[in-house]
């Protein structure tokens, strides 16, 4: 005897079911630059297994700032980027020197720190813009008092001296 469909479909959890038929199932996951929370640093948490057919995404960003509010004696937001190379703490943001184009996420953070502005008002401000691009750094091997050393050129020829 034939199983009815119905039957066999029944197999499927409620939540399968709803996000099959609605469509549900998400275009995009979430990224650690996706912009859809005002985190500073947005980091996700993300598990999947196809065995299991199921993918948790965690926007742990979000829940640890409630988290922060509970705990703020062990949280402490720093008005500076320590540099590990310098050994000195840097108090005003770095211009964009990546290779690729500024991630827009980091870069609605910068212009709103930059203008002391709300996040909200550089997204709609900003979102039909291009970020800072990024710039082409060219390696050359450069033979001096005895050793090869390898130096990047950042569009600058006058940085090999
Ligand atoms: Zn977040």
């Amino acid at each position: 005897m034939n199983t009815p469909v119905a039957t066999r479909v029944s197999s499927v959890s409620p939540a399968v079911l709803e996000a099959l038929t609605i469509g549900s199932l998400p275009d995009t996951q979430w990224d650690h630059e996706d912009d859809l929370c005002d985190c500073t640093y947005q980091r996700i948490g993300l598990w999947k297994n196809p065995y299991l057919a199921e993918t948790l995404e965690v926007r742990m960003c979000c829940i640890w700032a409630e988290l922060y509010k509970q705990f703020p004696d062990f949280v402490r937001t720093i008005p500076g980027y320590y540099n590990d190379n310098t050994k000195e703490w840097e108090t005003k943001p770095w211009e964009w020197n990546g290779e690729a184009e500024m991630p827009r996420a980091i870069w609605y953070r910068y212009l709103a720190r930059e203008q002391d502005r709300p996040l909200a008002d550089i997204r709609a401000e900003y979102s039909n813009q291009r970020p800072p691009s990024g710039r082409s750094r060219i390696p050359l091997f450069v033979y001096d008092r005895g050793e090869w050393a390898l130096i990047e050129l950042n569009g600058k020829a006058s940085s090999i001296g």
